[in-house]
């Protein structure tokens, strides 16, 4: 029996043409995932898998017994045509990821199967079903998964694909969040807040040939005695890693500490906006823009680099966004920053809400890719939303304002050294999220 696995390509964060200059990782360790879930437990089958974020599908070339794809909702509309594709040709399809463990429901028109949330489990019990012929419509993930002994991704897997970044750096120790940010798919994504070992977690980076691990965790700091331990276990591997975290991390110094110990060089800090009215419109309560600045100080002072998150569309943003954002990361001395439009998702409770108020005016969900306005902003029209997004990208990566920000740092030669990193991230995002922002009236699959 062989199983294919599909992740489609969206809109954004994914390059179109081979380049020497850049090295090909792929933006997410689910390929990985699911091939090791099928290797681990169906040694007899033979697995083959196509990224689209880093490779060209030739589908007329794959021949299959079941197709897997593995689907966020701005990819939806490219897995539906996918899945149209084979079962026109008598392939079962079946569908997985975010969008699917969102809404279940209204993807089993399109898939003979679906998984909704994690795949470990459901994936096996799947297999198992289509082989006896008895696979099911819809799977969920179980209210008692086990966390431990969590398979380790396949990290060798891009190897034979000609890419110049060949292994998986990334890892998980934690999945979904337990905070009620009110526009956060996170909390929906794992169907609650999970922990995997220390233990477990520590043995699979030993695993990492790479010296740098970058943690995909939505919050490692969720739990800041769970993040200590991690970080305890980590220092004797002498790794240098990132991992995204929220601002409370500033409060403890105990954890700082251990952080820079561990070999943390840099975190990633949804700080959203600095506007208090949009902070309290998405209810992310304990970010207070009054506390940013000393926060950011603090994590410099342990020679941690910040990278500032900022969302755009809130409620509480008005015309002078743009020069309040860049005055404060300038002042601030955010060391990178990412800008993201306020995406609302077709099953959250948020997406309701946004609904119900009348508010959603884009159907397409190709577009619901965070770099477009699909909804109607309060004191903005969704256009202007559009153009500030590219503004603040465009003017935060200038040579000056990179010169402004990291002036903080000592001594000169490695500021410049920063600055020339900051540079090149700039150019190498911008060109990647701005280069196709068409409207996308056609899936070419
Ligand atoms: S924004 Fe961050 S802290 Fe809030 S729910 Fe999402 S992952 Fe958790």
């Amino acid at each position: 029996m062989k199983i294919v696995l599909i992740m489609p390509k969206g809109n954004t964060y994914s390059f179109n043409n081979r380049s020497v200059f850049f090295k090909y990782m792929p933006d997410s360790l689910t390929m990985g995932v699911l091939v090791a879930i099928i290797q681990k437990n169906f040694p007899d089958i033979e697995v083959e898998f196509y990224d689209e974020t880093v490779e060209k599908i030739e589908k007329e070339k794959i021949s299959a017994d079941l197709i897997g794809i593995s689907s966020m909702t701005p990819t939806i509309n490219k897995a539906i045509a996918y899945s149209a594709y084979f079962r026109s040709k008598g392939i079962p399809v079946f569908v997985g990821g975010v969008h699917p463990t969102l809404c279940p429901e209204s993807c089993d028109k399109y898939f003979d199967s679906v998984i909704s949330g994690l795949a470990n489990e459901s994936l096996v019990t799947l297999i198992r079903d289509f082989q006896n012929g008895c696979m099911q419509k819809i799977y969920y993930q179980s209210d008692n998964m086990s966390f431990e002994n969590f398979v380790c991704p396949k990290r060798d897997i891009y190897e034979n694909k000609h890419f110049l970044g060949t292994e998986l750096n990334m890892v998980q120790a934690t999945f979904g969040c337990s905070n009620v940010c009110e526009f956060c798919v996170q909390p929906y994504v794992a169907c609650g807040y999970h922990q995997r070992p220390v233990d477990d977690v520590i043995e699979e980076i030993k695993q990492i040939r790479d010296d740098y691990i970058e943690f995909v965790d939505p919050n490692l700091a969720k739990d800041e005695n769970y993040l200590m331990s991690l970080c305890e276990k980590l220092k004797p591997l002498k790794k240098n890693w990132f991992a995204p975290m929220t601002i409370s991390i500033s409060k403890n110094d105990e954890l700082l500490l251990a952080l820079k110990k561990s070999g943390c060089e840099g975190v990633l800090i949804g700080f959203e906006s600095v506007s208090s009215d949009s902070i309290a419109s998405i209810k992310k309560g304990f970010n207070k823009v009054e506390n940013y600045k000393n926060a950011i100080k603090k994590l410099h002072d342990y020679d941690i680099k910040v990278t500032g998150s900022f969302v755009l569309g809130l409620d509480g943003d008005d015309e002078f966004l743009v020069e309040k954002t860049l005055n404060f990361i300038n002042e601030a001395h955010i060391d990178y920053v990412r800008f993201t439009i306020n995406t609302p998702y077709p099953g959250t409770q948020y997406y309701k809400l946004m609904k119900d108020s009348n508010r959603i005016i884009e159907d397409n969900f190709s577009l619901y890719d965070c770099q477009n306005c699909v909804i109607k902003p309060l004191n903005l029209s969704a256009d202007s939303v559009e153009k500030m997004h590219k503004e603040l990208w465009r003017r935060s990566y200038s040579f000056m304002n990179i010169f402004k920000r990291l002036s903080y740092i000592k001594p000169l030669n490695k500021r410049i050294k920063e600055i020339i990193k900051n540079y090149v991230f700039g150019k190498v995002y911008i060109k990647m999220l701005f280069k196709s922002k068409n409207f996308i009236s056609k899936i070419d699959i």
